[in-house]
């Protein structure tokens, strides 16, 4: 069964935008997102206008702020200050990656955890860790969705997560240990990966290296969840981390690329918009 995102992710957007419509006259404004996109990587570029294009379609206001590549740290940083302070910005997020001269955490920790959409402040990954309430990343949460959606049993199973970046591979684990699998993290240096793979009932893949995973590497009926997303060597077409045509007949479950975590990414980052405004609204 392939597990489509495009459709998880339209009914997700569905329930915020008739939540905000009802919002909006019990508050007198829409959720408002705010994008920043320093320089102008055109890979980058995209990912801002299908953010605006889906805070459009919820019915939230959205600012995208472009900014020179050569901004400094410390102007960056001021910017988002300033946004910080404007009681009318419910969320801010600002565009990865950022160029070689600005310290991504330096940015990340410059935003208000409570504006923090993304869920990659140092508050928000503590409050993950601590199972508290707090921001979650996108991507962890929409794998959850996905997998939840699918009818998959979380519970008791052995997850395999490849990848263990602070915004795919680690807070994936965590949620999932935390809905009682039992969980193994793999990564560059892990040797025998495939030996690992094949355990796994539920594999995440969040490596970024085209079609790394092979039919010989997954157990029959596993849940396949390919985060990846890179361009296929040999056609140019955009591809995941799993090579789907060898995986998808032994997978009891599978996640295409494009159209599986990609859109369920973005619904994940309305809902959070959305959340950070009822949670200023309701204070
Ligand atoms: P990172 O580069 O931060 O992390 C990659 C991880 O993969 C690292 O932990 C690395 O190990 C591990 N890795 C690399 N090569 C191997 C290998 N040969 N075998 C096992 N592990 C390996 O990437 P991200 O987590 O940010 O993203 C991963 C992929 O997911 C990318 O393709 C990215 O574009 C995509 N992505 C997709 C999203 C979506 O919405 N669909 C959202 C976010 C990301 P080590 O730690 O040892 O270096």
């Amino acid at each position: 069964m392939i597990i489509s995102g495009k459709e998880l992710a339209k009914e997700v957007k569905e329930n915020i935008a008739r939540k905000v419509a009802s919002y909006k006259i019990e508050y007198g404004r829409e959720p408002n997102l705010c994008v920043i996109l320093v320089g102008d990587d055109p890979a980058s570029a995209g990912y801002v206008r299908s953010k605006g294009k889906a805070a459009e379609a919820v019915g939230f206001s959205h600012t995208e702020i472009n900014l020179p590549a050569d901004i400094t740290e410390h102007q960056l940083i001021d910017r988002i200050k300033e946004l910080n302070d404007d009681d009318s910005v419910d969320g801010i997020l600002v565009q990865l990656p950022l160029p070689k001269h600005i310290r991504k955490h330096r940015i990340i920790e410059a935003i208000d955890p409570n504006k923090d959409v993304d869920g990659f402040h140092a508050k928000n990954v503590d409050a993950l860790w601590h199972r508290i309430p707090g921001i979650r990343a996108c991507t962890p949460k929409g794998i959850i969705k996905l997998l939840d959606k699918a009818g998959v049993e979380i519970a008791g199973k052995h997850a395999v997560v490849i990848g263990r970046s602070n915004i795919v591979g680690f807070p994936v684990a965590k949620l999932l240990l935390d809905r009682n699998a039992t969980v193994t993290i793999a990564h560059s240096h892990t040797e025998d990966l495939g030996q690992i793979t094949r355990q796994a009932d539920i594999l995440v893949v969040a490596i970024g290296q085209p079609k790394l995973i092979k039919g010989d590497m997954v157990k029959e009926g596993a849940a396949v969840i390919d985060v990846g997303i890179s361009r296929d060597p040999e056609t140019g077409k955009i591809c995941g981390d799993v090579d789907f045509d060898e995986v998808e007949p032994k997978a009891g479950v599978i996640t295409p690329v494009p159209g599986g975590v990609g859109p369920m990414t973005i619904a994940c980052l309305m809902e959070n918009t959305l959340d950070c405004y009822t949670r200023k609204m309701q204070w």
